[in-house]
């Protein structure tokens, strides 16, 4: 099957916000499983390496590789939704938000999702993609299935009968196979109340427990800098924003809560209160400390931020996760207050995020796998209490490393 794949010539690709290109020896959009297949298994045969680029939203050299170079575009839809076993199954090019109308239809939803919405599904769960809330996991830690094809060019299914390939395989940065489709764990449709606004950094603080625990999503953009704000689309309405916090915080509206479109008080479906506007202009780093170090640490990056001007001026967003089981998640076995932050592109940020990785490594960091970050094989080993099994599973189903790029393979060979 696989000699009889032709393998098209490659050209230049290059991610979203333009920090990283290849120039792939093949390039193709296979459009259905068997030809994955085919298309893995001829690489495999010559040698080359596999990669997918998703959406290409991711800012590390994830992607990249020298072989082939895969677009699942085509294999995208939900396939089923089962309202009575709170599950849906899609293909791994769908897109996040090809996800909203087809569950909604059957009363269901996505549990938690992210700051956007254009990912691919199997992209946003190789990574960790993660919205705000310690009562709610990453996408991946609801993934209950994966189909893969292998670097042997075989269509394997990974289910709940398998956890520890399922661990494995929930947040694997397309190490262990080409993913075809996911099985994802959702839940009844609901809608959202926000409640927007400009607060102190001191009532942040102050009230910090209340609104991490007592909220469905509670996340804030801390602005270093009156134009901090601007960075990321935040609109003050004219608030003095310097040294202040941009908040968000989404609960549950009740079944009789009418629809609002009043901005900062809007009340609507789930996955249109969720999604932001990013413009392709910052080059982010975000890093998961264990949840009840979260204000020791922001407190640090607030000084550490202000002492960095005007190279920190992109703001430092802040949102929950809880915790899960996958080997390779930053939320393996602790619910984590993330911490994000911006190198401005065209400035030597370099310096800067250093420094931010430096501090962040105080309160046992983890990494954030498609956003910039300074893991060594060392800080894996410590930080990832399952690396190693992570690492064996690998090796098992992919002995020769065709998923590996040069990047994945100085961590995880
Ligand atoms: C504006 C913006 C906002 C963001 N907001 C958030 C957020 O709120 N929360 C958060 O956690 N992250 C966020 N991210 C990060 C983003 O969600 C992740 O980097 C995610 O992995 C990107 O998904 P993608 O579809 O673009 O995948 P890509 O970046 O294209 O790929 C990601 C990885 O998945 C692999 N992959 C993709 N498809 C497959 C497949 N079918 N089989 C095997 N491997 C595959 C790729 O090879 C790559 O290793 C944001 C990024 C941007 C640019």
């Amino acid at each position: 099957m696989g000699s009889a794949a032709v393998l098209p010539p490659g050209r230049e690709w290059t991610n979203w916000v333009g920090n990283r290109t290849c120039t792939p020896r093949f390039r193709a959009a296979p459009r259905s499983e068997e030809e994955v297949a085919a298309l893995v298994a001829a690489a495999a045969a010559r040698g080359a390496g596999v990669r997918v680029a998703a959406a290409g939203h991711s800012f590390t050299p994830i992607v990249q590789t020298d072989g082939l170079l895969l677009d699942l575009s085509a294999l995208s839809g939900v396939v089923s939704a089962d309202a009575a076993r709170s599950r849906a199954v899609a293909l791994a090019g769908t897109p996040i938000h090809g996800f909203y109308e087809p569950l909604w239809r059957e009363g269901l939803a996505l549990i938690n999702q992210g700051d956007i919405d254009t990912q691919q599904i199997a992209g946003a769960v190789a990574t960790g993609t993660h919205g705000s809330g310690p009562r709610f996991t990453s996408l991946s830690g609801v993934v209950r299935g994966v189909t893969l094809v292998t670097a042997a060019g075989e269509v394997r299914t990974i289910g709940e009968d398998e956890p520890e390939l399922l661990a494995a395989a929930q947040v694997a940065v397309g190490m262990l196979g080409v993913m075809t489709r996911l099985e994802l764990e959702v839940t009844s449709a609901y809608r959202l109340r926000e409640q927007v606004g400009i607060w102190s950094w001191d009532e942040v603080m102050e009230r910090w427990d209340e609104l991490v625990t007592e909220h469905r999503h509670f996340g804030l953009f801390w602005l270093p800098a009156e134009e901090s704000g601007a960075l990321y689309n935040l609109d003050g309405h004219g608030q003095p924003m310097a040294d202040r916090c941009y908040v968000k915080i989404y609960d549950e509206a009740a079944p009789d809560e009418p629809d609002s479109a009043t901005p900062g008080r809007r009340v609507d479906r789930c996955y249109r209160i969720y999604p932001m506007v990013y413009d392709a202009n910052f080059h982010e780093l975000e890093y998961f400390v264990p949840l009840e170090r979260g204000p020791e640490a922001m407190r640090a990056m607030r000084e550490l931020m202000l002492a960095s001007l005007p190279l920190s001026v992109f703001p430092m967003e802040v949102r929950t996760v809880g915790p899960d089981e996958a080997h390779l998640s930053p939320n393996y076995g602790r619910a984590s207050a993330v911490i994000s932050v911006s190198g401005q592109p065209g400035t030597d940020y370099w310096g800067y995020l250093r420094a931010v990785d430096a501090l962040l490594a105080q309160f046992d960091a983890r990494v954030h796998w498609g956003k910039l970050h300074f893991l060594t094989p060392e800080r894996l080993h410590a930080l990832y209490p399952r690396a190693d099994d992570f690492i064996a599973i690998r090796r098992r189903l992919d002995p020769r490393g065709v998923f590996l790029n040069a990047h994945l393979r100085e961590l995880f060979a």
